[in-house]
């Protein structure tokens, strides 16, 4: 049995975005205090948490005094510079561990690990000089899309391929970084789910829900996704496959293409998740709760959903519906404290019952 941490413990979070604020409020709701660490500015996080560092990653001292002041670490977001985690590491534990991190942070480690336990990933080639992009163009085909191996997020760093692209041109647009190249998948929908597993290895995943993205951001999750039962236990499967091969503790966030010929993994994110907001209304222990009870050494809660949700992202100007949303029925806001409105900048999201089962 894995010891429970005790009520009033520290929980130290690295990165203060709208997940470590989330994350925040849950841990205080479990008797927790948090300490977020982010180099930034007006962290959302910070508003709702106990103590704040602000420093850059590279600031050892701030980084040995925020450890020291936790009971545990854990983060908000994949990529976090391997020098600090090196000096966290010593003082404390850090939860999911160096290696969910290791597998995560390089798409190229990620696509190879998912192989190595069986599972499917889109065709892909690794890609550091031009000349790579043009074997591997040969190689994969197109439609294709280079992608950057580290710090992609909401299509960032990718570039897509078809007949006429360039390849020198496209790889200049990465600015040379090592990238790897993913065949096009023609997918029927987009789903994800969202797993977690505790200390103790027991393993309990969300319902998975479907996702539609905009310019590469998520726009909307739905539950329950148009899947059908065996799609749904194939999904829920291999999530639980990825975190006890891991040994993995905490949430994860598995993205996937549905094709007619099965399931392929996309990527998966060592944290909570985007797509796993609707759990706030749709289940008794959302997402949030289930990652702190994971961290803190409890057993895992009844994620089960009793309700049709449809999570919208609040984006940029999205916000300017806020009062019209407020008085919409059965639907639930969530927002994150950001004063200035940027394109492209998540704001908020909301969460609508659309049936109550
Ligand atoms: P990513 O940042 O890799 O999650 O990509 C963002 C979005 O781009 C995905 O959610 C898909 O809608 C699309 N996408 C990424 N990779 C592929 C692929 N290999 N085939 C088809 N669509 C893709």
């Amino acid at each position: 049995m894995t010891k429970q941490l005790p009520a009033g413990s520290v929980i130290g979070i690295l990165g203060g975005g709208q997940l470590g604020r989330m994350l925040s409020v849950a841990a205080s709701r479990l008797g927790y205090r948090t300490h977020i660490f982010e180099p930034s500015a007006g962290a959302p996080a910070a508003q709702v948490a106990d103590q704040l560092t602000t420093a850059p990653y590279e600031d050892k001292d701030a980084l040995t005094a925020f450890a020291n002041s936790v009971d545990v670490i854990t983060y908000e977001f994949e990529n976090i510079p391997t020098a600090a985690l090196d000096v966290l590491e010593k003082l404390r534990p850090i939860h999911p561990d160096r290696r969910a991190l290791a597998v995560s942070q390089d798409r190229l480690a990620e696509k190879q690990y998912l192989q190595s336990i069986g599972l499917s990933v889109a065709p892909y080639a690794e890609v550091n000089f031009v000349d790579d992009l043009q074997a591997a163009m040969a190689e994969i085909g197109v439609p294709s899309i280079l992608k950057t191996r580290r710090f992609g997020y909401d299509g960032k760093g990718q570039v897509r391929l078809n007949t006429d692209s360039d390849p020198e041109t496209a790889f200049t647009e990465l600015a040379g970084a090592p990238a790897v190249l993913e065949g096009f998948i023609e997918f029927e929908r987009e789903i994800s789910v969202i797993g977690t597993r505790a200390a103790d290895g027991q393993v309990a995943c969300f319902d998975p829900g479907e996702n539609v993205h905009l310019d590469g951001i998520l726009h909307t999750t739905t539950v329950p996704a148009q899947i059908s039962g065996r799609q749904r236990m194939d999904a829920v499967l291999l999530a639980s496959q990825i975190l006890t091969s891991l040994q993995y503790v905490g949430v994860m966030g598995v993205e996937l293409f549905v094709t007619k010929s099965g399931l392929i993994i996309n990527e998966i994110a060592p944290r909570v998740h985007n797509s796993g907001h609707w759990t706030q209304q749709g289940c008794t222990i959302d997402q949030f709760e289930q990652h702190i009870r994971a961290i803190a050494g409890w057993s895992l809660g009844d994620g089960q959903r009793f309700a049709d949700i449809e999570m919208l992202n609040l984006i940029g100007d999205d916000v300017d519906k806020l009062t019209d949303l407020a008085a919409t029925p059965h639907t639930s806001i969530h927002m994150y404290g950001k004063a200035a409105v940027r394109a492209g900048r998540k704001m908020g999201h909301v969460n609508r019952v659309t049936s109550v089962r």
